[in-house]
């Protein structure tokens, strides 16, 4: 999930520089070439639209980046011969009833009793 976050955001970036560059272009095109001297207003309005595009763009990237909601997945190991229950992170491979080997406390059989998710808390 963060994963696809970050390319996501960094796709962001990646059009806003696109953008700029495609402003910037614009223009030095117009200063360039005479023949472009009576469409200059409209390329100069359109190069504004897309620079104003591009900013917006990285500012919503990079605003909607701290508010990512992570998903804290919890998977909770229990001992089939103790009762000796622990909580960690998930893992990819985890799933319920998954033989997790010797017990830390007893080393009789431990398994993963559940797996549950915690929404981000709310300030
Ligand atoms: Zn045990």
């Amino acid at each position: 999930m963060k994963v696809v976050m970050v390319q996501k955001s960094q796709r962001n970036t990646i059009v806003s520089i696109i953008l700029t560059l495609i402003a910037f272009v614009l223009f030095i095109s117009v200063s360039l070439f005479e023949e472009l001297a009576d469409l200059s207003m409209v390329i100069m309005i359109v190069g504004l639209v897309l620079l104003a595009a591009s900013w917006g763009v990285y500012f919503l990237s990079g605003k909607s980046a701290p508010k990512e909601e992570v998903e804290n997945v919890i998977t909770v190991i229990a001992c089939r011969n103790c009762g000796q229950v622990e909580e960690r992170s998930f893992a990819p491979g985890d799933y319920i009833f998954k033989d997790m080997g010797q017990c830390k406390k007893c080393s009789g059989p431990s398994f993963i009793k559940s797996i549950y998710s915690v929404s981000p808390k709310k300030e």
